[in-house]
């Protein structure tokens, strides 16, 4: 839901496309990419280029430290390897990070990125400054998403594939780039490394799975890279500070709680027929299941509570009715609601509720004790919602790009 919100108030920065890092597997010279890789996988290069079987793990950590939690990009920069080891480690990988290749910052902050993972595959994720006191980075988990939910544009855009937990995780490492935030950017002696683990002044400390596409139809790519991301010898930030973001894939719920992040549904109606109409999925896991599923979810308690995301759409969903509706379901679930202004698109099928009907909206959740902020929206002229993003700039560039083809001589 944070991703709909995104303003594009500010110009453009169109940077030199060729400047930008293709990322996955190997480079040209077959040098594999260090950024990305789990413990395990280092460790695993390590053994296949001959280091000692007893110093395998040892130095996967280190270097996985320095990758993660320091974001070298040389290996100089790792001192407490030998010089010849380096150049060794030099000779197998490479600490080049992929492109972050167009960036826009709103007036009120809000950064877009499009990062070009691999050819074709570009990837847009918004770093919002200002929520929960400090930064949360919407990262994307697909290009493209299967699922047809109506009031969503990136459903009207086909699946391109799932990201993988590499392609995750670089757009944490991009972020933190373009923030200027790894602990040596502060002075490696002059920080303290502990606090700032738990934070400290850090502004990216929160992620959402609210970018493109739908996290769990790619779990097993989620989890690995919610595990990379949380680890404390690395980007650390901590479990309880990314939440994934469902329609509601049921069966895949209970697995992504094994891997503890905080949930957020996007559940829009809480009537089966209304949430069918809008959200096609319901078909396949209706609304029962979904909550039952949302009351088994692991750890949940009054400090733990599951968001539900719901947008207001005029004449669909918005009525007192369908508040009632919506406080009957969600008796019993830690919850909180976010009432999300309808984001249109160019076609789409809906208004946005009334503001006043919204505030109606949301006094009667708060009367039945249901924390229910509306989100504001950040500067003037919002992008879109979430899916619509990646098109969005697709669309900006290629006209940036005509211009430029035409002003050529
Ligand atoms: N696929 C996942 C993750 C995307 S999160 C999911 O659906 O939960 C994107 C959030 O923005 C979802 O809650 C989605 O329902 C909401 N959204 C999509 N289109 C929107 C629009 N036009 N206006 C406001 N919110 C929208
Ligand atoms: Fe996909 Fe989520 Fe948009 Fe539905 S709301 S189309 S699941 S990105």
């Amino acid at each position: 839901m944070l991703c709909a919100y995104i303003a594009s108030t500010m110009p453009t920065t169109l940077l030199d496309t060729k400047a930008a890092t293709p990322l996955a597997g190997r480079t040209a010279d077959g040098r594999v990419r260090l950024p990305g890789l789990s413990r395990a996988e280092i460790a695993a290069h390590l053994a296949e280029m001959g280091v000692e079987a007893k110093k395998v793990r040892m130095r996967a950590n280190q270097i996985f430290n320095w990758v993660y939690h320091w974001g070298v990009t040389d290996f100089a920069a790792m001192t407490n390897i030998a010089k010849g080891f380096r150049a060794d480690l030099e000779a197998h990988f490479t600490l080049a990070r992929p492109g972050v290749i167009e960036r826009q910052v709103s007036r009120d902050g809000t950064r877009k990125y499009l990062i070009r993972m691999a050819p074709g595959i570009e990837v847009e994720s918004v770093f919002i400054p200002d929520v929960s006191r400090s930064g949360a980075l919407c990262v994307s988990s697909q290009v493209g998403c299967t699922l047809t939910c109506t009031f969503c544009h990136t459903g009207t855009q086909r699946l391109v594939r799932n990201l993988t937990p590499a392609e995750i995780v670089l757009q944490v490492m991009a972020c933190r780039d373009d923030l200027g935030e790894w602990p040596a950017a502060k002075g490696r002696e002059g920080t303290d490394v502990t606090e700032w683990r738990h934070g400290g002044d850090r502004k990216l400390v929160n992620i959402v799975f609210m970018g493109m596409g739908e996290p769990l139809y790619n779990t097993d790519n989620v989890i690995e890279s919610i595990d990379l991301i949380s680890d404390d010898q690395g980007l650390s930030i901590g479990r309880r500070r990314i939440t994934v973001s469902t329609s509601g894939v049921v069966p895949d719920i209970a697995k992504v709680g094994a891997a503890n992040p905080m949930l957020a549904i996007s559940l829009h109606a809480a009537d089966d027929e209304t949430r069918t109409r809008i959200m096609p999925i319901n078909k396949k896991y209706p609304l029962d299941d979904l909550l039952q599923a949302c009351r088994d979810y692991p750890g949940l308690s009054n400090a733990r509570r599951i968001t539900f995301e719901y947008v207001m759409l005029k004449g669909v969903n918005d009525t007192p009715q369908h508040a009632r509706n919506l406080i009957t379901k969600l008796q019993g679930i830690p919850a909180k609601v976010n009432l999300i202004p309808f984001n249109p698109w160019p076609g789409s099928p809906y208004e946005c509720s009334d503001m006043d009907v919204i505030e109606d909206f949301a006094r009667r959740l708060k009367k039945a004790g249901l924390a229910a902020p509306v989100r504001k929206t950040r500067g003037e002229d919002i992008m879109a919602a979430c899916g619509q993003l990646k098109s969005e700039s697709e669309k900006q560039r290629a006209s940036v790009l005509r211009k430029a083809a035409k002003a050529a001589p």
